[in-house]
């Protein structure tokens, strides 16, 4: 599951995005240093909206992160002095933008660097998503883009990475000849191979799909790090078959990796000063790894308690959590360690069990509440946010109020929504009509939204007078005198800055007022 868009930034996998993490080789430290403070803030200029080249693109998935271009520029001076560079842009879910790191690791190796100048690099490279068509849409724009750029600079190579590889590679290379490398998410260390051979005028393609690829020993760059929070990979791919996901095709069986090399990681990155971790997975409840040595299987529990006891000042989250799969035993866990967050994406798609039953989510409503239920009674303080989808195939305007009154009952703190977009090669559109006018699924998601965002500001008012132990990521967006951070149930909090306090420092924050997105309050 999961993901989360990116309108989110993470899903569910299809429409949903949002989510994911990676790795392990622990002796580059070179590659790995901290961004100083202003290249930090540089790093955080490259959103979406910042970026000079996607003038005219519409973003269409809210999450301001659609396009960032991922890099950190001159970290270490006169280290790319005639070196290669690469440029990199990313689309859709946090496993995407995860991914994309894996890559600059890759091409460090090979002695690239990383630019946020198109105009200088000598390889781009596009990580794509393919769960909705507009974010295919995108790419495919940003690929004329790019073919313009060759053009007028011949011996650039452009290489299309991610889900839309396995998808459209023929298209690409073949018919549309836009580009000279297309990656699938399983053949990123295949890379300086396939550049290689396109320097030489070959057209290097590897989709292939992996049964063992983990990148376990991979140490991502960091290269979009606030230095606060880092996410950690810990599984890939997808074993469920939800009627309306490409995920399974696109990013192929799932996998677990290696736990001690995910719990060595984030021992890593709390040396290096990071505070936060977010597990990342498809659907990290079936995370499962067998030790090699004596045959013993770790659960996501077990990783996620051997992760909480790294150090207790190391914040620990995961995304993202499939219903089916969720265990008590997580929670109880949640519940015995303070640093592991209290906060859980449950997707929960639609509210109404035949459109369940249709989108093969193998849960029903009733089990869904029971879930809700579990978490309420175990975790009384838990945030819960949500995927949902309007308009599934056939939907009717009551099971559409059982969507309402699930998001009422859940008491989601926020979600990732989204019309029911149909993927080619999915289950749903080879043996369901995608009925459901367009209008209709659009008003049903203004109706979703409008909901969500009452749901949203009632339950931020909710926190006015409670104080919470905040993690200073950064400053506000709106002030240098004003800190951000999250509370344990990941909702936003803007507080007036002290003196002698930093990124990557706890502070109690006494909340005072409240919008739908973010509480506003002052230290105490
Ligand atoms: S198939 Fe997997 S990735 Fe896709 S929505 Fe279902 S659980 Fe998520």
């Amino acid at each position: 599951m999961g993901e989360q868009y990116s309108n989110s930034r993470r899903e569910e996998g299809v429409v949903v995005e949002e989510v994911l993490f990676h790795s392990a080789k622990l002796s580059q430290p070179e590659k790995v240093l901290p961004l100083l403070p202003i290249e930090r803030k540089k790093t955080r200029q490259m959103l979406y909206d910042d970026n000079p080249t996607l003038v005219g693109i519409p973003k269409e998935i809210d999450e301001n992160r659609q396009g960032e271009a991922l890099f950190w520029e001159d970290a270490r001076s006169g280290s790319t002095a005639g070196g290669k560079r690469f440029y990199i842009e990313s689309y859709g879910c946090q496993m995407n933008f995860s991914d994309s790191e894996i890559v600059a690791s890759v091409l460090a190796e090979e002695g690239f660097s990383p630019t946020r100048f198109m105009e200088e690099s000598d390889l781009i490279l596009i990580n794509t998503c393919s769960i909705r068509e507009k974010a295919e849409e995108t790419v495919r724009k940003r690929l004329r883009m790019f073919d313009l750029e060759k053009r007028r600079r011949p011996g650039v190579l452009v290489g299309v990475l991610g889900c839309m590889a396995e998808r459209l590679k023929k298209k690409f290379l073949e018919e549309e000849k836009l580009v000279d490398i297309v990656v699938g998410p399983d053949a990123y260390r295949d890379l300086p191979k396939l550049i290689a051979g396109a320097e030489d005028g070959e057209k290097g393609i590897n989709v292939f799909l992996s049964r063992e690829e983990t990148y376990a020993d991979i140490s991502p760059l960091r290269l979009d790090s606030n230095g606060v929070s880092a996410f950690i990979s810990i599984m890939r791919g997808c074993d469920n078959m939800c009627s309306f996901c490409v995920v399974p095709y696109t990013r192929g069986r799932e996998r677990s990796r290696d736990a001690f090399s995910i719990v060595a990681e984030a021992a890593q990155l709390f040396e290096q000063g990071y505070r936060e971790v977010t597990l990342l997975g498809q659907n990290v409840d079936s995370y499962k790894w067998q030790n090699p040595e004596n045959g013993h299987v770790v659960s996501f529990a077990e990783l996620l308690e051997m992760t909480a006891l790294v150090h207790p000042g190391l914040r620990v989250r995961f995304s993202t959590s499939h219903p089916k799969d969720m265990t008590d035993e997580v929670l109880h866990i949640m519940a015995r360690h303070e640093n592991i967050c209290n906060y859980i994406h449950l997707p929960v798609q639609s509210g109404n069990s035949r459109i369940l039953d249709l989108m093969n989510r193998t849960y029903d409503r009733e089990w869904y509440l029971g879930r809700i239920e579990a978490i309420e009674r175990i975790l009384p303080d838990c945030a819960i946010s949500s995927d949902i989808i309007t308009g599934f195939c056939t939907e009717t305007e009551e099971e559409h109020r059982d969507t309402l009154s699930m998001m009422e009952r859940a008491n989601y703190s926020m979600s990732y929504m989204f019309a029911y977009s149909e993927r080619p090669g999915t289950p749903a559109a080879k043996k369901y009509e995608d009925d459901v006018p367009e209008e209709v699924k659009k008003r049903r998601l203004n109706e979703v939204i409008r909901l969500q965002n009452q749901i949203s500001l009632r339950h931020n008012l909710a926190d006015v007078g409670k104080t919470f132990r905040v993690l200073i990521e950064g400053d506000s967006k709106r002030s240098d005198q004003e800190f951000k951070g999250r509370n344990s149930q990941n909702k936003m909090i803007v507080f007036p800055k002290q003196p002698g306090l930093k990124p990557g420092d706890y502070v109690n924050v006494l909340v005072k007022s409240a919008t739908g997105a973010t509480l506003l309050g002052e230290m105490c």
